[in-house]
C-alpha cells in the first residue's frame, strides 16, 4: 500500500467518489493501485484521505477515510482586480499570486491596457493555471478567474487598495482583516487619472509598494508578498 503526496481535483467530496477524466490519466500514470491512499480537495476548502478501490483505464472509485478543512488560507477573502496585460505575464501572476494565498482574480479593462480583452481559451488556461499552482502550494481553494470586466463595473467595496506609484499610505499600516479585502493593480502604463478617482470613489485606497517602479507583473506579487511575510 502507497500513500501519495500528490492531490487530486475532485468536484464534490462524498463518501464514495467516481472519477473520471484527466485525474484518472494521472492516477494510472503514477501505477496507483487499489488500496492506495491518496489526497484529494475539492477547490472550495475541503481535503480528505482517500482509499482507490478500483482503477482502470477511464474510471476510478475511491472511498473517503478522513475529511477536514484546511487551515492555509488567509484570513479573510481576498480579490485582486488584476489590470489584463500581455503575453504571459497574467499567467506569471495569476501562478504567484495563487501561491500567495489570493482567494479570487477580477480581470480588468483599463485605459492604458497592453490588450482590450482576453479569448475563452486564454480565460481557461488562467484557470488551469490557478488550479495547479493551488495544488503545488498545498491549498484546498482555488481561486475563481473572473472574466474582464472594466473598472466602472468594479463593485464598491468595503476595505479596498489600490497600487499607484507617487502614493505613501502602505498596505500593512491599513490594513483589517475583520473585512473582506480586495487589491488592485494596474497595466505596464498605469492607472489613468479619472480611474484612479473611480477606484477612490469605490473605496480603493492608493498605497505604495516602494519607491521604485515596478512593472505590472511584479505589482502585485510585491503586494501578496507583503502580506505573506507578515506570516498569515
Ligand atoms: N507607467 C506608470 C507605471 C506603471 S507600473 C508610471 O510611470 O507611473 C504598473 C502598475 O504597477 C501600476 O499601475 C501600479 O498598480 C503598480 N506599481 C508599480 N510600481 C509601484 C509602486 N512603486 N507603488 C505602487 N504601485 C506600483
Amino acid at each position: 500500500m502507497k500513500v501519495h503526496e500528490k492531490r487530486f481535483k475532485v468536484e464534490v467530496l462524498s463518501d464514495t467518489i467516481e472519477l473520471d477524466g484527466p485525474e484518472v490519466q494521472h492516477m494510472r500514470v503514477l501505477r496507483l493501485k487499489p488500496g492506495d491512499e491518496v489526497h484529494l480537495f475539492d477547490g472550495s476548502g475541503w481535503e480528505a484521505k482517500a482509499r482507490v478501490e478500483h482503477l482502470d483505464n477511464f474510471t476510478a472509485t475511491l472511498t473517503v477515510m478522513e475529511k477536514f478543512q484546511n487551515d492555509l488560507e488567509l484570513p479573510t477573502s481576498t480579490t485582486l482586480a488584476l489590470a489584463l496585460l500581455k503575453g504571459d505575464k497574467l499567467a506569471d501572476v495569476v501562478r504567484a499570486c495563487t501561491e500567495l494565498g489570493i482567494s479570487r482574480f477580477q480581470l480588468i479593462k483599463t485605459q492604458y491596457a497592453d490588450v482590450p480583452d482576453l479569448g475563452d481559451n486564454k480565460l481557461v488556461r488562467l484557470r488551469r493555471i490557478a488550479e495547479e499552482a493551488s495544488k503545488q502550494s498545498r491549498r484546498a481553494v482555488v481561486p475563481e478567474v473572473l472574466s474582464p470586466i472594466s473598472i466602472k463595473q468594479l463593485p464598491s467595496v468595503q476595505q479596498g487598495f489600490v497600487a499607484h506609484p507617487g502614493t505613501t499610505d502602505t498596505l500593512l499600516g491599513h490594513l483589517k482583516w475583520e473585512h473582506e479585502v480586495w487589491f488592485a493593480t494596474g497595466p505596464e502604463g498605469g492607472f489613468s487619472g479619472p480611474e484612479i478617482e473611480l477606484l477612490k470613489q469605490k473605496n480603493f485606497l492608493p498605497i505604495t509598494l516602494g519607491k521604485r517602479i515596478l512593472r505590472a507583473e511584479t505589482a502585485p506579487v510585491a503586494l501578496l508578498g507583503a502580506i505573506a511575510s507578515s506570516g498569515v
